[in-house]
């Protein structure tokens, strides 16, 4: 698919960050790195997104209620803000998901914006037909939200320098990897995002 370039931050939370409810380890190291790709997206005037866990307090992902996560990022919480280090731009665009008991919410593209709009209708609106991701986790979802962009035809990034896993089991970040990769998914570093852009 020919198009667009745009940046999609994926979760980062204070929740998933160090001390928050479901930390993601080195969560913080990749902040200042996603920074620096906001601020490259941004001068080229392309798309920058950020999507955030936004679950009502009955959600059925969490253990309570049957689902295999602790309560994580509730609306309207102090853990379900983005980070303070995280310097997104007013037009930044939001993407919310998990915002219904019923969903897991771990892709992007269950999510919509302010105004109740999904995401992929927001990728064509745009004429974005190539996503850059970056965020919270390698192993969750990051890995969903990339193999759906894939399996809707986009042209995928996957930012290595700016996504963290999770890793309940050893090597799930890598496992996750090695599958977005066989599914057409492209690893790339910030360089290289650099001088593809100019
Ligand atoms: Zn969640």
């Amino acid at each position: 698919m020919n198009g667009k370039k745009a940046l999609i931050i994926v979760d980062v939370q204070n929740d998933f960050c160090e001390g928050g409810a479901l930390a993601v380890p080195g969560a913080g190291e990749i902040i200042p790195v996603i920074n620096r790709y906001i601020n490259l997206f941004s001068a080229k005037e392309l798309p920058v997104f950020a999507s955030r866990d936004w679950h009502p307090r009955n959600s059925g992902h969490f253990r309570d209620s049957g689902g295999n996560w602790p309560p994580h990022c509730v609306q309207n919480t102090e853990g379900a803000r983005f980070h303070p280090r995280l310097k997104l731009s007013d037009k930044g665009i939001i993407i919310s998901k998990g915002t219904i008991p019923e969903e897991d919410g771990y892709t992007v593209f269950q999510g919509e914006d302010k105004d109740g709009r999904a995401f992929d209708d927001i990728l064509k609106d745009l004429k974005v037909g190539e996503l850059f991701i970056a965020g919270l986790a390698t192993d969750f979802c990051v890995k969903y939200s990339a193999l759906d962009s894939l399996d809707k035809g986009y042209a995928t990034n996957i930012l290595m320098d700016a996504v963290r896993g999770v890793n309940t089991n050893p090597g799930d970040s890598e496992e996750a990897l090695r599958e977005m990769e066989e599914k057409g998914a492209r690893k790339i570093k910030l360089d290289e995002v650099e001088s593809l852009l100019d």
